[in-house]
């Protein structure tokens, strides 16, 4: 027998080896999934999407920005089977009974700004790499007289997205915006809806409120990048960002793959790390007036000078 038959042998057993194991473990997977309660399958469904445990699999090297602290690393285990995580305060600032699904969306403290944020800028800074005009929080050109389909478009003069970028589509100066969103699949609103009906349900919101405006009046086209606290994408956000690692690897050279996983790997450091600063984060700070100039309140409350 020729070497070179040999070696396509041994590899074709290794991968009908491998086959057969992925699809026992599957088979199991899907047996062990059935046994449980409701609420432990979706979350199973939740940690199985894609790229949601990027952050658990990957190798944690600072130099590439892949460490957790030893907090992190254990809430982002109990947040990711469900569990309540340990040393948790018994109530909100706002009032409200604490609980996993209520810091992931309580608005006290800004949290849920803070991820929202964060994934924003680090799609921008990924496009910064392969688009063109890469803008963040772009204003819309103002309506004049132009009339939407839908009574939820948005239409007000200072409408703003998230991060407007060139030739991610079509010429260099075909432009696409983007408007992120983070929801919680534990929070009432989402808890009885399937995960993807959820991704279709605030796509479709996003797509009223702006499709039409954006691509009327900026003649521009428009995507709704929705993700999961727990680091899954929606259907649009895939394809956009299949797109920005087509785009890099086509300019680096680099292979596909490997630049769509280091994308999804980031992705779910973001999401991971702001749902923890979520969960602990500092909502204790009241409210103080600082914005008064002292000489005002001086004078008129008679502080001593
Ligand atoms: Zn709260």
């Amino acid at each position: 027998m020729e070497l070179g038959t040999a070696i396509d042998d041994v590899r074709a057993a290794k991968k009908q080896a491998k086959n057969t194991v992925d699809a026992s473990v599957r088979a199991d997977a899907v047996l062990l999934s059935s046994s449980v309660d409701t609420e432990l399958q979706r979350v199973i469904a939740l940690a199985s999407e894609k790229g949601a445990s990027s952050w658990l699999t990957c190798r944690p090297l600072k130099r590439h920005g892949l460490t957790l602290t030893k907090g992190e690393f254990r809430d982002g285990i109990h947040l990711r089977y469900g569990w309540l995580p340990q040393r948790l305060p018994s109530s909100c600032s706002c009032g409200a009974t604490f609980s996993v699904a209520h810091a992931l969306s309580c608005p006290t403290g800004g949290f849920p700004s803070v991820r929202h944020n964060e994934v924003r800028d680090l799609t921008a800074h990924m496009l910064k790499r392969v688009a063109h005009n890469v803008s963040v929080e772009p204003h819309l050109q103002p309506v004049t007289g132009e009339q939407f389909r839908y009574r939820t478009a948005i239409q007000t003069e200072q409408a703003r997205l998230d991060v407007a970028a060139s030739g991610i589509w079509g010429g260099r100066f075909e432009r696409t915006f983007i408007d992120v969103r983070v929801f919680n699949p534990h929070a009432t609103s989402n808890r009885a809806t399937s995960i993807a009906s959820c991704y279709t349900k605030h796509e479709k919101e996003k797509r009223r409120c702006y499709e039409q405006r954006v691509r009327d009046i900026e003649h521009s086209s428009f995507v709704p990048a929705i993700f999961s606290t727990t680091g899954g994408l929606g259907k649009h956000a895939e394809s956009l960002y299949k797109r920005i690692a087509s785009l890099q690897a086509a300019k680096t050279g680099e292979a596909y793959s490997c630049v769509m996983s280091w994308v999804r790997c980031k992705l779910s450091f973001a999401l991971l790390r702001s749902s923890v600063m979520c969960l602990r984060g500092s909502r204790n700070l009241r409210p103080v007036q600082l914005d008064s100039p002292p000489t005002l309140a001086v004078a008129e409350a008679g502080i001593r000078i």
